[in-house]
């Protein structure tokens, strides 16, 4: 059965059903979620590799304390951003630095971080909707369609002020685990009617979802989604 999770804005839906440090039982192993406020997600998967998605962490108001601290991840195997909104890429690039670990993420936002030094090439990856990645052994990440924005605010240093910068589409991502099992983490989106293709086609077994109403679907809005 597909569990569904809000997320975005609504803190007491995700902790009412208790899905903040849950492990999801399944076949050859355990998925473990840990929501770390807003869309950030900590994914430990069944090989045990971490996977963080849309790290949002030292800003975040509804971060763990113990997580303000990016150096509190531990690790990261495998870095995620749906779209440059800051309450998404937030502490992306400084995690991408501190870990040495490659930003994946659209390829129209992820330019931009490179072209502004950001962050060097070698700690990109460009990849853009139906297309997947093999970053890990055994694990898989599809680009899914997002009815949403992408904007990147570049705090210039030569200058001291904002700057805004198209930052491409935004995605949602079907991540697929070594034993197979799938979260379809959406981002930030509105509702769409592939969503119920992307669910048939993609199979996902847990799907994140934001609700807060504003920028994305609220609940009611997520609650259709759940049930086509
Ligand atoms: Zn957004």
């Amino acid at each position: 059965m597909k569990r569904i999770a809000g997320l975005l804005g609504s803190l007491a839906l995700a902790a009412s059903i208790g899905f903040s440090g849950s492990a999801l039982a399944q076949g050859s192993g355990k998925t473990e979620l840990l929501w770390l406020g807003q869309a950030s997600v900590r994914i430990k998967t069944p090989g045990g590799k971490i996977i963080v998605i849309d790290p949002w962490l030292s800003a975040g108001p509804k971060t763990p304390a113990a997580y303000k601290d990016i150096s509190a991840l531990g690790k990261v195997d495998l870095l995620l951003v749906t779209h440059a909104h800051v309450d998404h890429i937030g502490d992306a690039p400084a995690i991408a630095k501190m870990y040495n670990t490659v930003l994946y993420g659209p390829a129209d936002m992820v330019t931009p971080l490179i072209t502004l030094g950001v962050l060097p090439a070698n700690l990109t990856h460009r990849f853009n909707k139906s297309g997947h990645v093999t970053p890990l052994p055994g694990i898989k990440v599809t680009a899914v369609k997002a009815e949403h924005s992408s904007l990147y605010v570049f705090n210039n240093p030569a200058t001291g002020k904002p700057e805004s910068h198209p930052a491409g589409e935004a995605m949602g991502y079907i991540i697929q685990m070594e034993s197979g099992f799938k979260i379809w983490h959406m981002g930030d989106t509105g509702l769409f009617p592939d969503m119920q293709f992307i669910s048939e086609h993609y199979k996902p077994d847990v799907v994140l979802m934001p609700i807060g109403g504003n920028f994305t679907m609220d609940h009611d809005d997520a609650a259709f989604a759940a049930r086509t």
